[in-house]
């Protein structure tokens, strides 16, 4: 009898911590995409998506991370994210991947996805110069820890930058 709540008190607090953390991810994620897509954005509050160019309005856009959210060394790198349409973001992610069954809607996802990526690749030369690419790359092999109050600061840094620029606060 007594082992079973001593259990179920350990499982809720380690399930509390991991929550409480995780939230502060959440709310970092969404103050740095928050500043991303309005930094992006021209006088109208439009983008244009970093890989195919179309023009969305920011509250209607992603934040794209070349390379992707799980190297938290650029999770909230402010060279490695730009306004990305959903479809773009959806694709090069892999995720679209799982729409095409057939192995030759596969190859054609698998090409679209390398297409994609590349003028991903384009675009962020063309903003940050040429050598973007091999920078990003070597930072993101720099550690990050990640802690609760990490995520606090990136979100207190970007609130605070949207907030001095008269943009929508995430
Ligand atoms: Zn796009």
């Amino acid at each position: 009898m007594l082992p079973k709540p001593v259990k179920q008190k350990k499982k809720r607090r380690a399930f509390q911590k991991s929550s409480s953390k995780s939230a502060a991810m959440e709310r970092a994620d969404r103050a740095f995409s928050y500043f991303i897509r309005q930094r992006d954005a021209n006088e109208a509050g439009v983008c244009k998506c970093i890989s195919c160019n179309s023009n969305i309005h920011w509250t209607g856009i992603t934040n794209g991370h070349f390379i992707g959210r799980s190297n938290q060394r650029l999770r909230y790198d402010e060279e490695n994210c730009a306004a990305q349409c959903r479809a773009c973001n959806t694709i090069a992610c892999g995720k679209s991947n799982r729409v095409f069954h057939y192995p030759g809607l596969k190859r054609a996802g698998r090409k679209k996805m390398k297409d994609v990526k590349r003028r991903h690749e384009e675009g962020l030369e063309a903003r940050h110069g040429p050598g973007i690419v091999d920078q990003l790359r070597e930072r993101g092999r720099e550690l990050q820890k990640t802690s609760r109050a990490h995520f606090d600061e990136i979100t207190q840094k970007y609130r605070k930058i949207c907030e001095e620029n008269g943009w929508l606060v995430g």
